[in-house]
């Protein structure tokens, strides 16, 4: 299992390729930019609740074999978080003030 390397920011939509320094995902690969992370979600996954951490770079060099990003190509399926308003602010609010590790 590798990861999908989803191309979107949930929220903002903004581009996120396989060398984006800005991608930050959660333990279930729900994908934002590091700027909806910190400012708009509070470090808190709208759909799992959990933290998030960057994500890794896939290399696109095939240093060995068969593992770059043109042999293993990124997602190419946008997603959209399904929350938003008051679900999403109270979901936040409840879970901000959680260190991710005790959540
Ligand atoms: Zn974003
Ligand atoms: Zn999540």
């Amino acid at each position: 299992m590798a990861l999908e390397l989803r191309p979107n920011c949930e929220s903002c939509d903004r581009d996120l390729p396989p060398h984006s320094t800005d991608a930050r995902i959660c333990t279930f690969e729900c994908t934002f930019c590091a700027d909806c992370v910190e400012q708009r979600l509070s470090n808190v996954c709208p759909n799992c609740g959990g933290g998030f951490a960057p994500r890794p770079i896939r290399p696109a060099t095939e240093w060995r074999a068969g593992l770059c990003t043109s042999k293993r190509p990124p997602s190419a399926t946008r997603v959209h978080m399904s929350y938003a308003g008051d679900d999403l602010a109270a979901h936040i609010a409840r879970i901000r003030s959680i260190p991710p590790e005790q959540r």
